[in-house]
């Protein structure tokens, strides 16, 4: 049996190790867009507030992979799913066929619909690849752009507000403000929204609906997060805010399956997003997939 796996974090390899713990004959491939072996997503932050290496997130290595015969293609991007002749496309168009197929691709953050929204230097924190943008922008920045209801940023604002860098923080919450003390460089924006990115290329500064432009070199956006379907989106899988699955997590086409935050189990009234429940769901996908 060729068993493919689009995703390589919590619930991707939940399944996959089980599957090999399970049957130690079936071919097992997984493609990932990301560059690098999978991490706790969870903890990315601690890259930036307590200092630790990228490869000290890594919850599986090389070893894993090779131990367990397991193929990891990484920096590949799945864009299409052909589900009748049992193949997906990459974006570099070639094809990987499956006899079971796990769809366990997480979920992104949404960056709002503002007009410069697409330049360098506007991030959200979802990914190590953001991690390192931020450093690298903040390395340099005067003043760095905060949005958002996450708790997190006002840790942010304290770890990177120094002489060289100025904070500004846009938010609503009012426990983020609460831990905080306006300075010289840590501002409040109370009130206001930015509708314009400004800058040639890279940001350089934005524009609030009060009229006010502040200068800013590094702008993260935290909060919308949206499950990653899109390149099943053509194909007869049935879709809502989630990729509807049963409690098998089966989707509604036989043989392929999905979990993690990319899967919306039918009649679950809510869905959040935790590592948890992506592990737990990848496991039950995993078990399924190998049944006749
Ligand atoms: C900053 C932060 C803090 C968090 N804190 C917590 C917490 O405290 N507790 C908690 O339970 N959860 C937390 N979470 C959420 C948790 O990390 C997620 O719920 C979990 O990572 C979901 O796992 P997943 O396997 O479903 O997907 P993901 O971890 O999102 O992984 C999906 C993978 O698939 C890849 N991919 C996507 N589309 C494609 C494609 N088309 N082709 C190939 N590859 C693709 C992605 O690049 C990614 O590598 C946090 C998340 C973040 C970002």
């Amino acid at each position: 049996m060729n068993i493919l796996i689009i995703g390589s974090s919590a619930a991707g390899i939940s399944a996959a190790s089980v599957i090999r713990e399970q049957n130690k004959d079936c071919s097992i491939t997984i493609v990932c867009e990301e560059d690098r072996l999978s991490y706790y997503r969870y903890r990315i932050l601690e890259c930036l507030l307590d200092g630790k290496k990228c490869s000290e997130l890594y919850f599986k290595n090389n070893d894993f992979f090779k131990s367990n015969n397991i193929e990891l293609i990484l920096n590949k991007v799945a864009v299409g799913l052909d589900t009748r002749r049992k193949r997906v496309k990459l974006n570099d168009d070639t094809y990987l066929g499956f006899d079971k197929l796990l769809i366990a691709t997480g979920a992104s953050f949404k960056l709002p619909e503002i007009k410069g929204a697409n330049k360098k230097n506007v991030i959200s924190l979802r990914k190590m690849s953001d991690v390192e943008a931020f450093q690298s922008a903040q390395a340099i920045a005067k003043s760095i752009f905060l949005v958002g209801e996450e708790l997190f940023l006002s840790k942010l604002a304290l770890r990177f507000a120094s002489p060289d860098t100025e904070i500004f923080l846009l938010t609503k919450n009012s426990e983020i403000l609460s831990v905080l003390s306006e300075t010289e460089k840590i501002r409040f924006i109370n009130d206001d929204a930015i509708v314009e990115i400004i800058g040639e290329g890279e940001v350089q500064a934005v524009k609030l609906a009060s009229g006010k432009v502040f200068a800013c070199s590094l702008l993260v956006f935290t909060g919308l997060c949206e499950p990653n379907f899109k390149f099943v989106k053509d194909s007869p899988i049935e879709i809502d805010e989630g990729i509807l699955v049963d409690e098998f997590m089966a989707t509604s086409v036989p043989g392929i399956f999905a979990a993690g935050d990319v899967a919306r189990i039918k009649n679950e009234p809510s869905f959040n997003f935790s590592w948890q429940r992506a592990e737990s769901q990848g496991h039950i996908a995993g078990v399924n997939m190998i049944k006749e």
